[in-house]
């Protein structure tokens, strides 16, 4: 297709201010506009975070997002849209926000930010505090969040494990699992961390069963989607100490409701979806669309083709 005028729509604003991402792109050899709903049908392609109806009236998709669960693949497929994604590109941020849980609980670092809200002076009881040098991580799903988690654990000392479907080796992990031995991989883990996309066989991944097989002491962290976990399931094994924590990016509901216990749990620590921003984020997402228009000027195919 000729591609004259790609749009920025107006709900990347969660993640960027849009004119950031317009600008960026201002030297492609299209017109680059911010656009608003009413604005989608003059556009060939388009630049979004959430999904319109009218985006089955244009050429070309892409999502701000790695994680692409929220369009209608069929309808776009019907209706010969492409839909391209953000993989590959959050595997230092979300690696880095990974770091920053799991530190915060091996250290206690969360007990003492909690505490100063109170102006209160106590230390942890002595053998709370544990390193992660020498603990070990399970990282289920081995992509670029998974291999961003696993570099930057690795690097703090940790013994890495990863869980895929194919079970084939991935640079980063000292050991990869096949899926049907997930209960198995993250049986051993201190650190349980979910890194998948959300797809028909990884809703409800983590259910009962699976935190049933992980430790008491084992600590569980989402980063992928909320639906990947069996929220009451957890809340049910936190409550009931069959795990010592969960580090929570991602819910059921976003945003998480006020009444979910899990805003009121101490080793609990609630972040609101934002494990990869950044403020190079409109940088990274635009050196995709860049290298996809040039691409499309090539005859060649996308890169991050997901419809
Ligand atoms: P990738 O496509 O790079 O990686 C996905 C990985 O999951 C692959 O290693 C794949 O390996 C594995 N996988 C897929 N299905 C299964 C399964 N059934 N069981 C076990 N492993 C599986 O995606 P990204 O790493 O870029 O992103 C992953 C997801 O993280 C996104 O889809 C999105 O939902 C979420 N995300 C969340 C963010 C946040 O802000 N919290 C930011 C960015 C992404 P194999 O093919 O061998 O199975």
């Amino acid at each position: 297709f000729e591609l004259e005028r790609l749009g920025i729509h107006d709900s990347v604003a969660m993640v960027f201010p849009p004119a950031e991402l317009a600008e960026y792109l201002a030297d492609l050899p299209v017109e680059v506009a911010v656009i608003g709903d009413d604005e989608i049908s003059a556009c060939d392609a388009v630049v979004t975070m959430e999904h319109r109806d009218a985006f089955l009236e244009v050429e070309w998709v892409h999502s701000i997002q790695a994680g692409v669960d929220r369009f209608p693949f069929d309808e776009f497929e019907a209706n010969d849209v492409i839909l391209t994604n953000s993989t590959g590109i959050h595997d230092r941020t979300v690696g880095e926000t990974v770091a920053g849980y799991l530190l915060m609980f091996a250290r206690r670092l969360h007990d003492h930010v909690a505490n100063q809200q109170d102006r209160r002076w106590e230390r942890p009881e002595w053998d709370a505090a544990f390193t992660l040098a020498g603990s070990t991580a399970c990282v289920v799903g081995t992509g670029t969040l998974g291999t961003g988690a696993a570099e930057t654990l690795g690097g703090l000392g940790l013994r890495v494990t990863g869980v895929r479907r194919s079970g084939d080796h991935v640079p980063g992990f000292d050991e990869v699992y096949s899926n049907d031995r997930l209960l198995e991989a993250i049986s051993g883990a201190d650190f349980v961390i979910v890194t998948v996309p959300l797809t028909d066989e990884t809703r409800h991944l983590f259910d009962a069963d699976a935190f049933d097989a992980m430790r008491d002491d084992a600590y569980f962290v989402n980063v992928s989607r909320g639906p990947v976990v069996d929220e009451p399931a957890l809340i049910d094994a936190l409550e009931a100490d069959a795990l010592a924590g969960a580090a929570l990016d991602v819910f059921e509901e976003e945003p998480l409701p006020e009444e979910s216990p899990l805003w009121g749990m101490d080793e609990v620590i609630v972040s609101p979806h934002c494990a990869a921003y950044t403020r190079d984020y409109f940088r990274d997402t635009g050196d995709i669309v860049r290298e996809n228009v040039d691409r499309l000027a090539d005859g060649a195919a996308f890169r991050n083709r997901v419809v």
